[in-house]
């Protein structure tokens, strides 16, 4: 029987990296949800909408069409916004700077929880996020939540920027993960925080496989 798998936790603790693997083992499709938010975030700056304009939020909303395609060179799934791939672009510092505050405005979580959704409807997803379990399938058969501390979680995001040859400061990334972890975590509309049926998962002195086993192991028992 195909169930959903929902992994939330604060940023940059390895999410996405497991998913993936989880995903590609159970045959299972795989959903960034940060990745949606991060494509909301870049059409919103582009277009310059206020984010305080809920007329403007809503016709963004209406404009913005987010669709996930298979790429077999990257062997993932890559987000297009309006038709155009913008996988590398919404992975930017500049983005990341923005995204939470993009994030907490409902109109932008309600849109985005009504597309995953339906995405994940059928089953046989690992979704990952920060409101899985609690918002987007609170009937999600299988709940992690994963944490790490910040140091571990600023090192692993800065040699995950490095590979893409962005520079950035250890101390910047730093203050990044945090501030977004204290926006996304004391936000009214569904804000980070562990479904009372979530496992933790604490991933600072774990390998990548160990994680993936922790979920594998949850998903078939
Ligand atoms: O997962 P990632 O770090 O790419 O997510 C970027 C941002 O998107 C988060 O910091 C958070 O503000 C927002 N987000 C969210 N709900 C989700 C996934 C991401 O609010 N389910």
């Amino acid at each position: 029987k195909k169930i959903v798998i929902a992994l939330d936790g604060y940023s940059s603790c390895g999410k996405s990296t497991t998913a993936k693997l989880v995903a590609a083992e159970l045959g299972y499709a795989y959903i960034d949800t940060g990745a949606m938010y991060r494509a909301v975030t870049l059409y919103f700056l582009e277009h310059h909408v206020s984010l305080t304009n809920p007329k403007e939020i809503k016709q963004a909303l209406d404009n913005i069409e987010i669709e996930f395609h298979y790429n077999p060179k990257s062997n993932r799934n890559e987000l297009y916004l309006n038709g155009l791939n913008v996988e590398d672009e919404i992975r930017k510092m500049y983005i990341s700077d923005m995204v939470s505050e993009v994030s907490v405005i409902p109109e932008v979580r309600r849109a985005m929880v009504a597309q995953q959704q339906k995405m994940g409807r059928k089953r046989g997803v690992v979704m990952d996020g920060r409101d899985i379990g609690t918002a987007v399938f609170p009937d999600a058969e299988v709940k992690i939540f994963m944490t790490a501390d910040v140091e571990t979680r600023t090192k692993r995001r800065q040699d995950e920027l490095l590979a893409k040859k962005q520079l950035v400061n250890f101390n910047e990334i730093r203050e990044n993960l945090l501030k977004r972890d204290l926006i996304d975590s004391t936000r009214t509309e569904s804000p980070l925080r562990q479904a009372e049926d979530a496992h933790l998962l604490d991933t600072s002195h774990m390998t990548i496989d160990e994680q993936v086993e922790f979920v594998i192991e949850r998903a078939t028992a």
